[in-house]
């Protein structure tokens, strides 16, 4: 094989073995493609490719590439940086034992941890399953109506709730009142949101300062941070009274004990699930969840799963209302949510099927007395406690004391909480044992108290011990033997399609390869088993880990520095704009709120900038799906004296290099504003060129894309931002890590546990590697682009007849000719074996197909193949050869139920189920038909139906296409 070698390459041998883990082609299918798309090499095609003026100086300037091993040890090295102490300092994070079951099942499988986020509900029914017990799981504790399939994190939900209640209810205050006793970090990010959109925030104890007729909301913590608990039924009757709107936030393991929010009247309920089963991990991934009364459900954020059914009329789920999403609804969206934190809610609903309800009572009374014993030993050494009552968390007084005990505890091994200058909070969980306790008394002097079984007198409030039942449905009460719950695990597993089975050519979402070598680090004691508000020096191993990622993400972007908080991509959005309203309002110029948006922006775009009160002015796209540029140009005039931001995705969002975007970004900063660059599309990026020299002053990454963090089915994420040095100042902070008083995220490095696994894709790829890697993601898309642009239209390319990393193939003329909807063809995708591309997004009709470096030629060649197949299927009804409406593209997808019985059809049974593309032996058989998305809409359905309800239906007449609304 003829090979070019550039200064950029010689670091790069593709022979190499751990080089062949991540990037797909053997370097002799490398040349088979380039013969394909016809160029003349690698460097060709790039230079052919990537504008010039965009392209980086100079290499990345990275270490040399560690081995698998060697990046294992770096990371080992760094995680023995942490101390892991028993935390005790409870404030939203908690000990938990995640049954080995789960973890080795869901968290360490990648069926599990490689899915997509479930858009296609024929090739996810298992994981719809699982949220589905999620949301049930939550409506049943919180005695609420209808609960989403997960949020980013507490305080975020808090916010969430927030801008629900200001949403729905009709009063014409302004204000949202806090309880005191809200986590601080709840507090900080409800003052963060509520800035922007004008609101005030009160902070204060709810029984002597809430006037409920000046306020649109309120929020409750229950317990509260120090402890204590109360019934606020009175209040919220009180809210209601003015039309103000009334939050709980609420422990769901308390809830095993106590009276819940749904039956004090409250509205809506957030929180976090972590103490079920999710380990700390620095301050996450965790879910967190939100619960709202019926009257409110289509205004609840994040995604909803719901019960439909399927061609047949048999059961089957899909997510529900999808008309208040962002992707439809952009700037007037319910939220900016996207990705959220399904793997972790799927693991805190495995956890609550585990342990079912009467486990988990069992776990919240041992929790409760371990905390009465506690309280009993420490009033035996004459100690002050509070609260009276009390579920999980005390208040120690300890006067002039604090730093003593504070550093007793730390030398006994245990972490506690500071509150004010002389108490102390302490907060047991699961996993505290009786020696912990003792290591406690003797903190606080009490050398000799020693660990006693006998039961200690509750300590629950009579009146709000919880009457009620919860979690009834069967699934919550299976045959609890490893067997059977190791059988149910794999059962579901088995009904998706992962990227352990097949590529996932998601446009615009870099399903990538997530090396098992990454995914170790992550269940380590080191990083996962660390609280996230733990003093700096047990955490000095994230602090390392996090600096060098930040300065490796630096060197590939070309900003100055990152700011870990966000959470997720939208998160990052969000926080990006944030700091770019700071930045002008640090210079006097706090008035400027309009935001330009192309038209081809993704929907978290215009969602995050009308959150940062900004006015969205959209754009136009021109003829190759850029952005048009003189009507930027007029906008960015027509606004100068108001104009704050733009936000790009580039390569754009229709897979091009725009060659104008170093203009776009000098019209920007010519009329004040700033330029914010999506960095979703990063993949084709690295090592190629930097946002930070093209123009952009901030941007997120995606580390759940192009950084290796699996999708997890929808999280959970990583969106990290990065900065020129002009906007440093004014980054994110956090009330327990100080800085700017601006908060994001709960915690103050967001889903810190998981940059494990960006950090070892960087350390084993390093320079080379990751530009190599680039490369091969563009030659795969122009190969697919080639392949395919024999049967379809290749949407749009650059000026040379290239597209970046990703490509969009237009299905609309098989609509005119055949009746064949982009619908269609996403469902016969799944008869041959795969996952179907990004639909209708960003043009309708049309499919985004990804293909990403990891891919083999051989898998890619096995998707080309099916498209062309089903071009060919297209032809035969174009030539009456096939049925107009009775056709193995409008009947896909075929299930095993279809084979069964009389077979009717006027196509084979071996044309239905084994099309090109799909395996003879190892064939994916979707568990059900096409599923009718109107009827559960109608229909809704949101927690387990109980099995009696279980009815045949008819399917709907009309067929839904998607992303179109019936709202
Ligand atoms: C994925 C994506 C986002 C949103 O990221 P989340 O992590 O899902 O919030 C934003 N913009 C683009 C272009 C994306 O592809």
């Amino acid at each position: 094989m003829e090979r070019t070698v550039t200064p950029r390459e010689t670091a790069y041998d593709p022979y190499d073995f751990a080089n062949r883990r991540h990037i797909g082609p053997s370097p002799e299918e490398i040349q088979a493609m380039l013969e394909t798309v016809g160029a003349a090499s690698l460097d060709a095609l790039i230079d052919e490719t990537v504008p010039s003026d965009i392209r980086q100086s100079r290499p990345l300037d990275l270490p040399s590439p560690l081995s698998e091993r060697g990046a294992l040890d770096r990371l080992r090295e760094t995680a023995n940086k942490n101390r892991v102490l028993t935390s005790l300092i409870g404030q939203g994070y908690h000990g938990t034992i995640m049954p080995p079951a789960i973890q080795r099942n869901i968290l360490e499988n990648p069926a599990w941890y490689t899915a997509y986020t479930p858009y296609q509900p024929e090739i996810s029914q298992g994981r719809l399953e699982a949220l589905l017990n999620f949301q049930t799981l939550v409506a049943d504790l919180t005695a609420l109506d209808i609960a989403n399939a997960s949020l980013l994190d507490e305080a975020t939900a808090a916010a969430e709730a927030m801008a629900l209640a200001h949403r729905v209810t009709k009063t014409k205050a302004n204000a949202f009142f806090v309880d005191a006793q809200c986590l601080p970090q709840t507090i900080a990010v409800l003052k963060t949101r509520a800035e922007p959109l004008g609101w005030e925030i009160i902070v204060g104890d709810p029984f002597v300062d809430l006037e409920p007729d000046k306020v649109f909301g309120a929020i409750f913590q229950y317990p509260g941070v120090e402890g204590a608990f109360h019934d606020y039924s009175g209040v919220i009757a009180a809210l209601h009274e003015s039309k103000a709107f009334a939050v709980v936030a609420a422990d769901p393991l308390a809830l095993a004990l106590l009276k819940p929010p749904g039956e004090m009247g409250a509205d809506a309920a957030v929180g976090t699930m972590q103490r079920f089963g999710m380990p700390m991990g620095y301050g996450g991934p965790h879910a967190a969840y939100i619960a709202v009364k019926e009257a409110h459900k289509r205004a609840l954020p994040g995604r909803l799963v719901g019960v439909s059914i399927d061609a047949r009329g048999n059961r089957a789920y899909r997510l529900a209302l999808q008309t208040r999403e962002q992707h439809i609804r952009r700037q007037n969206a319910t939220s900016n949510i996207c990705t959220a934190q399904v793997l972790p809610a799927v693991i805190a609903s495995m956890y609550a099927v585990f342990h079912g309800p009467r486990g988990l009572r069992a776990i919240a009374e041992r929790v409760h007395r371990k905390a009465a014993r506690l309280a009993e030993g420490l009033e035996s050494l004459g100690f002050k406690i509070s609260p009276g009552a009390f579920f999980d968390t005390i208040t120690v007084d300890v006067g002039p004391y604090q730093g003593l005990v504070m550093k007793n505890a730390v030398d006994n091994g245990v972490n506690l909480r500071k509150v004010g200058a002389d108490r102390i909070g302490i907060t047991v969980d699961e996993r505290t044992r009786p020696d912990t306790l003792e290591a406690v008394w003797r903190a606080f002097g009490g050398d000799q108290l020693a660990y006693s079984d006998d039961y200690p007198d509750s300590r629950l409030p009579r009146t709000l011990i919880r009457q009620s039942a919860y979690l009834t449905h069967p699934v919550f009460h299976m045959n609890r033997a490893e067997s059977e719950m190791t059988r149910y695990m794999r059962r579901l597993a088995d009904r998706d399609l992962a990227l352990d089975r097949a590529m996932i050519p998601l446009g615009s979402c870099t399903m990538k390869l997530n090396a098992t070598a990454e995914m170790l680090p992550i269940t380590w004691p080191q990083f996962a088993e660390i609280h996230p508000f733990a003093p700096a020096d047990q955490a000095l191993g994230y602090a390392e880990m996090i600096e060098d990622l930040s300065e490796k993400l630096c060197e590939i972007t070309g900003y100055d520095a990152f700011s870990m908080q966000p959470n997720s991509g939208a998160q990052g959005e969000y926080a990006g704009l944030l700091t770019i309203r700071a930045y002008h309002k640090a210079r006097g110029e706090g008035h400027r709120d309009v935001c330009l948006i192309p038209a081809s922006a993704h929907g978290t775009n215009p969602a995050s900038a009308t959150m940062c009160g900004y006015k969205v002015v959209v754009v136009g796209t021109d003829e190759i799906g850029g952005i048009d540029v003189d009507d930027f140009r007029a906008k960015a005039e027509e606004n100068a004296a108001n104009l704050a931001a733009a936000m790009i995705t580039y390569p754009s969002t229709h897979g091009v290099f725009e060659e104008t975007v170093r203009a776009v970004c000098d019209i920007t900063h010519a009329n004040g504003g700033q330029v914010y660059l999506d960095g979703a599309n990063m993949n084709a990026l690295v090592g190629l060129a930097r946002p930070g020299e093209i123009g952009a002053d901030v941007g997120h990454l995606n580390l759940h894309k192009t950084f290796c963090i699996p999708h997890g089915g929808g999280g959970p994420g990583m969106g990290p931002i990065g900065v020129r040095a002009h906007m440093i100042p004014f980054l994110p902070g956090h009330p327990e890590t100080g800085g700017n008083a601006m908060t994001v995220s709960a915690a103050p490095y967001g889903s810190a546990c998981v940059l494990a696994i960006s950090w070892s894709y960087l350390l084993m790829m390093a320079g080379a590697g990751l530009t190599q890697a680039t490369r091969v993601a563009i030659l795969s898309a122009n190969y697919i682009a080639a392949r395919l642009s024999a049967a379809y239209d290749v949407l749009y390319t650059g000026s040379n007849g290239r597209v970046a990393h990703e490509c969009i193939v237009d299905t609309r003329p098989l609509h005119a000719s055949a009746d064949v909807t982009v619908d269609d063809v996403a469902k016969r995708l799944i008869d041959c074996g795969f996952h179907p591309p990004t639909m209708s997004w960003p043009v309708p009709g049309t499919l985004m197909i990804e293909p990403t470096e990891s891919e083999t030629k051989e898998e890619l060649d096995r998707f080309c193949d099916a498209m062309l197949a089903i071009r060919e299927e297209a032809l035969a009804i174009e030539q009456g050869r096939y049925h107009r409406t009775n056709n193995p593209l409008k009947n896909a997808p075929h299930t095993v139920e279809d084979l069964i019985g009389e077979w009717e059809r006027p196509y084979s049974r071996e044309c239905a189920c084994f099309p090109a593309g799909a395996f003879r032996v190892d064939k994916y058989w979707p568990p059900v038909n096409r599923v009718d998305n109107v009827h559960g809409d109608r229909h809704l359905v949101c927690s387990c139906p109980p099995i009696e309800s279980y009815v045949k239906a008819e399917p709907t007449k009309t067929k839904e296409t998607a992303r179109v609304s019936n709202d």
